[in-house]
């Protein structure tokens, strides 16, 4: 008798697979679906491979297949046992990412075509005849046969009339979609130099790239050249993006492109497009598939090339289980399947650019601007003088200048507020210092019993003036969009406002017609929180407003420097795209900061070394790696319990342990949470040899430590 290793659907992660005898009258392949009993249950499984003998005796047997043959390639099961390991996450989960979410019970969609097969037969009734005679042009389908003859229909493929023919169609949510053809553009030396690079990486099958280049320098361009080189050498491309929804006009220039030969696959698609898509992938039947962080594991055959378009975003990483990273995983496949892989940001992930300086990526950049006009000008508002001065109001002297100005002449403007700022964090208003940790130097976060750092749990109390200037001025950073709004509606009542973040806009496919409204100009002025950064181009936007560039800054997380950096830089973008000069205002209690003053020099260098020497300095990634150990459990004291005793296991594997603390949402649908996190040089490895047990979320390379 044979035997199969299966992963079984159960949230474990070693054993990563269980034997399984394959009973006599069964044929199963590697990568196949099937059913196993598991304890006093039935559940779905993947084969990973045959094995002549058991381990164990008593073997039970394989209940059925689930599938006819196997739906996962050896590509998938060996870059899914890699994922599962690299995240040290269960086993089957891993593998699952590589299928569509309903690949056990989705059936390809067939259409029932009529064609006639006895053109002699004297129908009785004259709709059958009309039916018989359009029947002769050519196949209908049957629903368009009923509505000529009705009941008719059955009467003659009962008698032997007409045939029954089934054919599989593809859901394919761009059919009928036509997009005018673009050919492509004369590249610019620079963009010609990035490009022959990838052409060279192409040609000898690998290569990864950062493409580093302001919004506006030509990164697209490169990527659908990169594209068209793949496709001369016969090889699919992949492009990720962070999300397709705020990205149409990049996503249109793709189908232009390559009209007829795109596949999109995002989370926007119903159950069965997104079955049929990757069914068409599979067959090769796209040039290029674009989409979101789960297309990384699309089933692209002959894959020459994979962009990563803004690679610096977190919504590439998954934030469950299985809680990985496209960026890496995209890395691993194009080293497995011999792709280039290119990465493309205006602002790079430290972590990235600090691997292109150590040679493992090939640095390219593009350091203009295609069209003439420049960066937009920036400019700083201290928020200290604003109050020393006697005004309150969270517009600036200067930014209420700049909007009166701008209004008038028909120009648009874009307010800018980050919603993710806690109200929680302590600000000295006199010198704009946060209160923070002396240990982790991140923001300390205001509780009834105190102040307290949610990375390693120290608590100290809430003092009455600042530490560093001694003002008695300790306030909680409170502001948020909506109340932006009204004080914007009440200085300029005469400007149209809309609003564009994740409260106002709930509904599926308001985020287009918010946008749609702003560049019909229904409105001029558009208040939003990191929403509003991300790949607006409109070219009347001649004022960009950060409202509070601090409140970033206080998220008590390492990476908050960056984020803040990041998301100045996007929004700056975001002015002076039209034929108008940008203008920048940043308005900021700690002018001090150095991503604020990298921002307002337009300084990406500036930023990469300050802030890599506090990475340095605090042993944060890319100097360590991190993880986020959570536990959640309706009962307080079990989850403390247990956070206490995986701390002690951790330690006494000589891991470097932060905790454990309560998250920092401690309670959260009703459960209570608390995490450990970790820090040590190769995280993977330390798991593999663990057992972390059954109920914590082990999320490596955390992109948030809350
Ligand atoms: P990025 O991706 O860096 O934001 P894009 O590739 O979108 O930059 O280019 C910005 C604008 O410049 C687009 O409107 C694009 O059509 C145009 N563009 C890009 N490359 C060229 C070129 N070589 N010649 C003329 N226009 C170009
Ligand atoms: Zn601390």
């Amino acid at each position: 008798m044979g035997y199969a290793q299966v992963a079984v659907d159960f949230p474990l992660r070693s054993p990563a697979t269980f034997t399984y005898a394959i009973p006599p009258s069964m044929e199963v392949q590697p990568g196949q679906g099937v059913r196993v009993p598991f304890g006093r249950q039935v559940l779905r499984g993947f084969v990973l491979e045959l094995v002549p003998a058991s381990p164990v005796a008593d073997t039970r047997l394989i209940v059925e297949v689930i599938t006819p043959g196997p739906v996962l390639s050896p590509e998938a099961l060996a870059l899914g046992r890699w994922l599962a390991w690299r995240y040290s996450a269960p086993l089957y989960q891993a593998l699952a990412l590589f299928l569509p979410p309903a690949w056990e019970t989705q059936k390809p969609k067939k259409v029932i075509y009529l064609c006639l097969k006895v053109d002699s037969f004297a129908p009785r009734s004259p709709r059958q005849a009309l039916l018989l005679e359009k029947l002769k042009e050519g196949p209908m389908t049957l629903a368009q046969a009923r509505e000529i003859a009705g009941e008719g229909v059955r009467s003659l493929a009962t008698k032997g009339v007409v045939e029954r023919i089934e054919v599989e169609v593809r859901r394919d949510p761009l059919a009928g979609k036509v997009f005018p053809h673009e050919p492509p553009l004369p590249l610019t030396p620079a963009q010609d130099g990035a490009l022959e690079e990838i052409r060279q990486g192409l040609l000898s099958r690998k290569g990864v790239f950062l493409l580093h280049g302001v919004t506006g320098s030509g990164k697209t361009e490169v990527y659908l050249q990169a594209l068209f080189r793949a496709a001369a050498l016969g090889r699919r491309g992949l492009v990720l993006v962070p999300e397709i929804a705020l990205t149409p006009q990049t996503v249109e220039r793709f189908l232009s492109r390559f009209p007829g030969r795109v596949a999109l696959l995002h989370s926007g698609l119903g159950e069965g497009e997104r079955f049929d898509t990757w069914r068409g992938i599979r067959e090769g039947a796209y040039q290029v598939v674009i989409g979101t962080r789960s297309a990384v594991s699309a089933p692209v055959p002959d894959l020459g090339l994979v962009v990563l378009d803004e690679e610096h975003e977190w919504t590439y990483k998954q934030d469950e289980t299985p809680y990985y990273h496209a960026r890496e995983v995209a890395l691993e496949r194009g080293r497995r399947e011999g792709a280039v892989v290119v990465l493309g940001s205006a602002t790079p992930d430290v972590e990235s650019y600090s691997r292109a300086l150590k040679g493992e990526y090939r640095l390219l950049e593009l350091p203009q601007r295609i069209s003439p006009g420049a960066f937009p000008r920036m400019e700083l508002v201290d928020m200290r003088q604003e109050l020393k001065a006697g005004n309150r109001s969270p517009l600036s002297r200067a930014l209420s200048q700049a909007l009166a100005e701008a209004l008038p002449a028909g120009e648009q403007v874009i307010l800018f507020l980050n919603r993710r700022g806690l109200s929680a964090q302590v600000q000295c208003r006199a010198c704009g210092h946060v209160l923070e940790c002396p240990r982790c130097a991140l923001a300390l976060t205001r509780h009834p019993e105190g102040l307290k750092c949610h990375q390693c749990g120290s608590r100290q109390p809430l003092p009455s003036r600042c530490p560093r200037c001694g003002a008695e001025r300790l306030s909680f950073l409170g502001l948020g969009t909506q109340r932006l709004a009204e004080e914007v509606a009440q200085a300029f009542p005469q400007a149209g406002l809309l609003r564009w973040d994740r409260d106002a806009v709930t509904r599926r496919g308001a985020h287009e017609e918010v946008l749609e409204r702003f560049r019909r100009r229904e409105a001029s002025i558009l208040i939003g929180t990191q929403l509003v950064a991300k790949g607006l181009d409109i070219p009347r936007v001649t004022l960009v407003g950060v409202v509070l560039a601090d409140i970033g800054l206080t998220y008590p997380d390492f990476r908050s420097g960056e984020r803040t950096f990041q998301l100045i830089m996007q929004v700056a973008g975001r002015a002076g795209r039209g034929d108008w000069p940008g203008r920048v205002i940043i308005q900021t209690y700690q002018p001090q900061h150095y991503a604020v003053q990298a921002a307002l020099a337009n300084d990406y260098r500036a930023f990469y070394q300050q802030e890599m020497a506090y990475r340095r300095r605090y042993r944060y990634p890319p100097f360590s790696q991190m993880a986020r150990l959570l536990y959640s459990s309706p009962s307080q004291a079990r989850a403390g319990k247990e956070a206490e005793r995986l701390g002690q296991q951790l330690r006494a594997a000589g891991a470097e342990v932060l905790g454990p603390s309560p998250a920092f949402y401690p309670r959260l649908r009703g459960k209570y949470r608390w995490q450990n996190l970790v820090r040590g040089e190769d995280l993977p490895r330390l798991f593999s040899s663990l057992e972390i047990p059954p109920g914590w979320a082990v999320d490596i390379d955390p992109v948030h430590l809350l």
